[in-house]
């Protein structure tokens, strides 16, 4: 049993974890393209001249930090445990019918969101919200018969919120160097 034990893998390295959360995310029906989409139709309200392939590389680079993974792997299960009807007790019928109230889901919106700071959480309450895109697309679905995505619309949100984030943390760090005369270079990943 020990030994067992010793070989599961538990630690991934950063592009292992991105992979893993693509096809998990691609699987539920959710494309890094569509996350995004939110992601540049909101930064795009407060900034101009922002690309698409700045939000798709802050969608990517989200995907591969270790809580991300956690959460994503965590609530995708969540959400698939429900459609097979696996919890035990009412909190099976709570997940399952999306009960406005239950509350934990966004919990783990929120904590993934604030990985990019309050901001990160304003902009994720805005997407929870209003609900654009891929994000009412699951929303919609999770109401047909047999699916559940009371979880998943809540991780693509903040995931896409905190892209969002990222874009405006990225184009303010290049607007300082501007400031000072010098070509983008960062000590951080940011
Ligand atoms: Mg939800």
């Amino acid at each position: 049993m020990a030994n067992q034990d010793k070989k599961k893998k538990i630690i991934f390295t950063r592009q292992e974890m991105f992979e893993f959360n693509k096809k998990t995310l691609l699987k539920r029906g959710v494309t890094l393209e569509s996350i995004a989409e939110i992601t540049y139709q909101q930064q795009s309200k407060y900034t101009d001249d922002i690309s698409r392939d700045i939000c798709l590389e802050s969608v990517e680079k989200i995907l591969s930090l270790r809580d991300v993974f956690h959460h994503v792997q965590l609530g995708a299960e969540i959400d698939r445990l429900a459609e097979e009807g696996m919890f035990q007790g009412p909190i099976q019928d709570i997940i399952y019918e999306d009960l406005g109230l239950f509350g934990i889901d966004e919990t783990m919106g929120l904590e993934v969101a604030g990985l990019y700071g309050t901001i990160g959480q304003t902009n994720f309450g805005d997407i929870d919200v209003n609900k654009h895109g891929i994000v009412k697309r699951l929303n919609d679905a999770g109401k047909e018969p047999g699916i559940c995505h009371t979880f998943l619309d809540d991780i693509v949100g903040a995931i896409a919120a905190a892209a969002s984030t990222r874009v405006a943390q990225v184009m303010n760090e290049d607007l300082a160097h501007e400031d000072i005369g010098v070509k983008r270079f960062s000590i951080f990943d940011l």
